[in-house]
């Protein structure tokens, strides 16, 4: 059995309001980055976290925390959401500290299949600026039914 922990961006499932439903559905499926994994071999979700918020240059450790909360639980893969993968400018940093901090833990950056990047940096932005109310969420892109500004 693989004990699988995802971790995703804070800006995505907080304020842009996502409950990473794609992510889970892939792994219920076994599809994008969940595919590698054996036929055979059961596949458990041990925890769902996201990242600490975004932590200025000065202390990009603080994701340790978080990683901590699932890590403790004999976690065998940490999964990045393909969200993090598309957006996090920490991204890098946060492997490296994460690998230096729990060696034996097998990252692994992506979750559901990857849409194009700057498509999808675009989509967050256009959810993260918006002055609608009541506020456009993540469900609406995933949805394809986010209104553009002025409609
Ligand atoms: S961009 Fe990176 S640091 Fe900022 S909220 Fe998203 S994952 Fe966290
Ligand atoms: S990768 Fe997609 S489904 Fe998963 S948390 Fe991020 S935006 Fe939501």
């Amino acid at each position: 059995m693989a004990r699988i922990g995802i971790i995703t961006c804070a800006n995505c499932t907080q304020d842009a309001n996502c409950a990473a439903v794609v992510c889970l559905g892939e792994l219920r499926k076994r599809r994008g980055f969940f595919e590698g994994y054996p036929k055979d071999e059961p596949l458990e979700l041990i925890g769902l976290i996201s990242c600490a918020g975004c932590p200025t240059l000065a202390a990009p450790e603080k994701i340790l925390r978080r990683v901590k909360a699932v890590a403790d639980f004999r976690l065998d893969a940490l999964h990045f959401s393909f969200c993090m993968t598309a957006v996090c400018p920490f991204l890098h940093k946060y492997v490296e500290i994460i690998n230096a901090y729990f060696p034996n833990l097998e990252l692994v950056l992506g979750t559901h299949k990857p849409v194009p990047p700057a498509d999808f940096r675009r989509g967050i932005k256009e959810l993260l600026c918006q002055t609608l109310n009541p506020p456009q969420t993540m469900g609406d892109m995933i949805r394809g039914t986010m209104k553009t500004p002025g409609e």
